[in-house]
């Protein structure tokens, strides 16, 4: 057998080569870019259904290489977890946020809360909760303004992902679940875990003005969570059907392009614009 699949054994190697290859690359420049400051941050509203009125946004971080141009988050974050930068990357992120909403606050123009995602390895990070109340204390954000949107197979296998959760809950942060229905589990963690909102991913949400498996799902969910007193946000609403159509099953969240897109927030007004 080692020998009729040689051939393929070899290309699959190689292509396999080809990919950690280009993975240490993307790794190493993920530290050069942090050290450069090619980051940023942009903020995408969630809204109140049926009106839209914006009741808080989520953070979302962007990365302009200067060759490559944007790279996806999908496609960075999964390396900067392995190489360990997500770390040093997720504490720019939340300092940046908690900035970003000082700064409204002071202007006036807060929006309710903010959400920040926090990837798994984050949060199993030896210290992470006090870097997190920390920089709340250091920005002056009060704590119960923060959303940390941690995904279900961060928290899945228990340990100390679940125990940063508590503690996080414990200093006044609100705990949402992100693509809920995609990962492990769902449901047996509503039951222990701190969780007030949940995030249905924009799967369930795309055809959910076509009868058929996802509007249902889009139902059961939205049963569950006002079952157990969470708060719901329909993910990637993208026309006026699908928003009529989330509010008539019940869900009083929204988050998607129809909305608004994940935007840069404006400079702080000067003094002599605010007079
Ligand atoms: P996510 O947390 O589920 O974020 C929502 C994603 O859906 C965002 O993609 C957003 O731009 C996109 N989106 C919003 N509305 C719509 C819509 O109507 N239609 C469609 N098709 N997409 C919509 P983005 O910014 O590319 O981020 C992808 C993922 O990368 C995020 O998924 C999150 O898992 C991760 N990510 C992004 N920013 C951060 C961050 O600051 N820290 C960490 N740890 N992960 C992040
Ligand atoms: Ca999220
Ligand atoms: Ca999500
Ligand atoms: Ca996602």
């Amino acid at each position: 057998a080692a020998k009729a699949d040689g051939g393929r054994q070899r290309r699959y190697s190689a292509d396999l080569d080809d990919r950690t290859d280009e993975e240490a690359r993307l790794g190493a420049e993920l530290r050069t870019a942090l050290d450069r400051g090619e980051f940023h941050l942009v903020y995408q509203p969630i809204v109140e259904l049926p009106h839209g009125n914006v009741v808080a946004v989520e953070s979302l971080v962007r990365w302009w290489h200067p060759e490559r141009g944007y790279v996806r988050p999908d496609v960075f974050i999964p390396v900067a977890e392995r190489t360990g930068l997500i770390v040093e990357l997720g504490e720019w992120i939340l300092r940046t946020a908690c900035l970003q909403f000082a700064d409204w606050w002071r202007r006036g123009v807060a929006p309710y809360r903010f959400g920040v995602n926090v990837s798994a390895r984050q949060l199993a990070e030896p210290g992470f909760v006090d870097m997190v109340a920390a920089i709340l204390a250091e920005t002056g954000v009060h704590p119960a303004r923060l959303i940390v949107e941690v995904t279900e197979t961060a928290v899945f296998g228990g340990g100390a992902a679940v125990r940063a959760v508590h503690e996080l809950n414990g200093l006044g942060i609100e705990i949402a679940l992100d693509d809920f229905g995609t990962g492990h589990s769902s449901l047996g963690l509503l039951q222990t875990l701190p969780v007030s909102i949940l995030k249905v991913d924009k799967s369930f949400i795309e055809n959910v003005t076509m009868a058929g498996r996802h509007a249902v799902i889009a139902t059961s969910l939205i049963q569950v969570a006002n079952g157990l007193g969470l708060v719901a946000v329909a993910e990637g609403v993208e026309t006026p059907e699908q928003a009529a159509e989330l509010y008539r099953l019940g869900y009083r969240r929204a988050q998607g392009y129809h909305f608004g897109r994940p935007a840069m927030a404006l400079p702080a007004r000067t003094e002599s614009h605010a007079a």
